[in-house]
């Protein structure tokens, strides 16, 4: 505390007693300024906190508020000796000459300047003037979000097409977090890299009139895979690298308009919400909408297909571009939520599905094509195709169930392959955050090396196999071959290195446990 702030309590608590006293001996204890007060109390200035009674004559100003003539003064006085700016810019106080004089002289050099010896009583004001106030909210620092990896990349609001990576250089992003599946890599490198780069080009050139009447569409993706074989991931860490909001909704909660579930709307404000309600970042973010093959016209359906082919119409407008009310901050429309408009011409959907059964409609198809004549194949010849999905038309689709307006709208199909051993065991150890690293990380923190043999590796990768969950099932089996490692290692501390090997995962053996040197 400064010796002004000392000074200052020193005044208020002898002003106080002061008034207290005066208070307590009623009528008699002072005058009282019985125009302003009939309950018997005194005015008290706001400022110096004297009484009526040892402060003199007080001048009401708002609501009650009383300032003392000299307090009156010294703030005209003030005033006038301050330069305004220097106060807006945070000086509140005058500079004061002797520190340490005029402790108790409060009243005696009110008027005559000779104040300057005065602890300055406003040192909690702050003079703002209205349209400094808006000023100073507008221009409130916004709250910069760290990057997990500690890049420092540009939004892409702010990104100009200069900076916008080349399809190389995304996919070999990409390469750094997803393993395999390269040619869904690379389809999905220069679609985003197209997409953005009309969006970009058009950002830029506002102003002009295309001469040439050339207007590039926009490229919405639909993507196969079964599940765990990297959907989600892929565009999680495609949005990661290009800084723009992404909403992933699945397409099983979504009804038609007026039924239980969500309206298609409800993907464009989780879209809004994840751009922290930035209409204009959200604008050019990214959605992706799952289980898309949910959604697919019902055979022989004889009742409305509120979930099914309704809402693969209710996309449509959607994914061709329009200007939609979205609610803020809520999935649903009701007369309590704020609403905005978001033109979806930008906006990149993503579409994918495990489409369990379309590998039959693709045999079907590839088989009947080639059943007669010397040339025909063997019935059974795609049975064992792990990349038959690669295959896909869109008249496979359409044999599916997907309405070809909709399939019309995605004008980007491609495939992404089944996991086998092999890629499951790269899943394990590759990715810059891989399974198996941040196990080695947490055990780092106890000075514990922590190996995997091949053997071990591979035993891990078949028994996710067999879970037929993809690479979301290596988690599973990690953690419970981990778990009696994670909880014995800290208790010894002569333990410097464990290897897992593939009798401990086959349950033969116990893992190798070396002392620290
Ligand atoms: P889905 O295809 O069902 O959307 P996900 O993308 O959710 O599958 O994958 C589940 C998890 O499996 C991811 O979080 C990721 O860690 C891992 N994974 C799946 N495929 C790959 C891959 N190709 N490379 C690296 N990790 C992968």
């Amino acid at each position: 505390m400064s010796a002004e702030d000392d000074l200052l309590n020193e005044n208020d608590d002898k002003e106080a007693k002061n008034s207290q006293s005066s208070e307590n001996k009623g009528e008699g204890g002072g005058k009282k300024s019985v125009d302003d007060r009939n309950d018997g109390y005194e005015n008290i200035c706001a400022i110096c906190r004297r009484t009526e009674s040892a402060a003199g004559k007080m001048i009401k100003i708002h609501d009650g508020l009383c300032i003392c003539s000299s307090c009156m003064q010294r703030s005209f006085d003030m005033m006038g000796s301050l330069n305004l700016t220097e106060l807006l810019n945070g000086r509140t106080t005058p500079p004061v000459k002797n520190k340490g004089e005029g402790e108790e002289g409060n009243e005696e050099n009110d008027d005559n300047g000779k104040n300057q010896n005065q602890p300055f009583p406003f040192s909690n004001f702050r003079i703002v003037i209205p349209h400094e106030m808006n000023r100073q909210q507008k221009i409130k620092p916004k709250k910069e979000k760290k990057r997990p990896d500690g890049e420092n990349r540009p939004e892409l609001k702010e990104m100009t097409l200069k900076d916008l990576p080349a399809p190389h250089k995304i996919k070999q992003k990409l390469d750094e977090h997803v393993v395999g599946q390269e040619h869904a890599k690379k389809v999905i490198s220069v679609a985003v890299y197209n997409h953005y780069k009309r969006v970009l080009h058009e950002a830029e050139n506002e102003s002009e009139t295309p001469v040439d009447n050339v207007t590039i569409e926009k490229s919405n993706m639909l993507m196969i895979g079964p599940t765990g074989s990297g959907k989600t991931y892929l565009l999680k860490t495609l949005a990661n690298i290009l800084n723009v909001p992404l909403a992933i909704t699945d397409a099983t909660s979504l009804t038609e308009a007026g039924y239980i579930g969500d309206d298609v709307e409800s993907v464009l404000s989780k879209l809004l919400s994840n751009a922290d309600n930035d209409v204009e970042r959200a604008e050019r973010g990214i959605v992706f909408i799952d289980e898309i093959d949910k959604i697919a016209k019902k055979k022989n359906a004889h009742q409305r297909d509120v979930s099914g082919e309704s809402v693969q119409q209710g996309l449509l407008k959607l994914l061709e571009g329009a200007e939609i009310e979205v609610p803020v901050g809520a999935t649903s429309k009701n007369a309590m939520v704020p609403m905005t408009t978001i033109n979806t011409k930008n906006i990149l959907f993503v579409c994918g599905g495990a489409f369990p059964d379309l590998e039959e409609i693709i045999k079907a198809r590839l088989t009947k094509t080639s059943s007669i004549g010397f040339g025909a194949d063997l019935k059974d010849k795609y049975d064992n195709d792990p990349d038959i999905l690669s295959k896909v038309t869109v008249e496979d689709l359409r044999e599916y169930g997907m309405i070809p307006e909709f399939l019309g709208r995605l004008p980007v199909v491609f495939s992404l392959r089944g996991l086998d051993v092999d890629m499951l065991k790269r899943i394990l150890v590759e990715p810059q955050n891989a399974i198996i690293k941040q196990y080695q990380k947490l055990l780092e923190m106890d000075e514990v090396k922590l190996e995997f043999d091949d053997e071990a590796l591979e035993e891990i990768a078949k028994l996710a196999m067999q879970k037929d969950t993809g690479a979301r099932a290596l988690r599973a089996i990690l953690e419970q071959f981990m778990l009696d490692i994670m909880y014995e290692i800290p208790k010894d501390s002569m333990i410097g290195k464990v290897t897992i090997t593939g009798d401990y995962i086959r349950g033969h053996g116990s893992p190798i446990i070396s002392v620290r040197e």
